[in-house]
């Protein structure tokens, strides 16, 4: 199930569940990627923001299992942002993770008067094949609506923060009506959320933990979903949420938890 594919409005097939590596360092990212992968982990969330592609590409190069079988993620940071700085950034990010092309591309943050060329510079590596499908991150509707009547590519993703307390059901709307999948970061709200009474009655009532009902309710909502641990225990225990599932009305109990809380900039005063 972890090698479970969404498909993406390219045609290109993305696992539904992946590791994040958000503030793990070089070192201890080389460990966290390979007990993903020998637990069955096929996709990585990384970016050069994060400083760990060395150590990812080292992780997956250590584990065995074939790049082909991976999918990899990473990101264009907001300084490396305009047309010749993301082909380059571009470059910088697969010479640190040790590859020769990249599964997904995502501009991190909407960087205003920028992210209109950096998008150019996206679907110029697109169009050459240097990375199979291209996306964003952090953008409002107002944001994609923009992008998309002034563009030839459509991004594949939106990644964006959205956990129990920020599910984002405008965006989700918006993007299932234009076919862009929703791809959440901090699905755990960073470990905030676990005491939550909904979420300890759904655990208690399955035997699994919250961060496991938390991590079902994005599967189920089709939101993909990257949670982030650097104990393999953990890794483990995220990803094992294939043997139950919640009833419709345990979903939208969850989802009524939502006030839109973030944890983290709110994409329009952030650059
Ligand atoms: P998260 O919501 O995945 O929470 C991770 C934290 O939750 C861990 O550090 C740990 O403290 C706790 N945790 C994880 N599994 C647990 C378990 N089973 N039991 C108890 N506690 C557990 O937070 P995150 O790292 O911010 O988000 C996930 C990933 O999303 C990141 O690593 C990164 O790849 C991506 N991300 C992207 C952006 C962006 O702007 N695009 C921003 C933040 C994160």
């Amino acid at each position: 199930h972890l090698q479970d594919t969404v498909t993406l409005n390219n045609g290109v097939k993305m696992p539904g569940f992946g590791l994040g590596v958000y503030k793990v360092d070089e070192e201890v990212a080389v460990d966290s990627v390979k007990a993903a992968l020998e637990n069955g982990y096929r996709s990585i969330d990384t970016a050069s923001f994060y400083n760990n592609e060395k150590g990812v590409g080292k992780g997956i190069r250590e584990s065995g299992v074939p790049r082909e079988e991976i999918f990899i993620t990473s990101k264009v940071w907001n300084d490396e942002q305009g047309y010749e700085e993301t082909l380059e950034a571009f470059e910088r990010s697969l010479e640190k993770l040790g590859l020769d092309y990249l599964d997904l591309y995502l501009i991190h943050w909407p960087v205003k008067g920028k992210y209109q060329d950096t998008w150019k510079a996206m679907e110029k590596l697109y169009n050459e094949g240097k990375v199979r499908a291209i996306g964003v991150s952090n953008f409002h509707v107002h944001h994609l609506q923009d992008l998309m009547s002034n563009s030839k590519v459509k991004p594949v993703v939106d990644q964006v923060e959205y956990h129990p307390h920020l599910s984002q059901e405008k965006l989700r709307a918006f993007c299932e009506e234009a076919d862009i999948k929703l791809e959440a970061w901090s699905p755990l709200k960073k470990g905030r959320l676990f005491d939550e009474p909904v979420i300890s009655e759904l655990a208690d009532k399955y035997g699994k933990t919250s961060a496991q009902i938390i991590l079902r309710w994005d599967v189920q909502n089709n939101v993909i979903t990257i949670p982030k641990s650097t104990h393999a225990h953990r890794i483990k225990e995220n990803a094992d949420i294939f043997d139950f599932t919640l009833t419709d009305e345990e979903v939208t109990r969850i989802s009524s938890l939502n006030k839109d809380d973030r944890t983290g900039k709110n994409p329009d005063s952030f650059d």
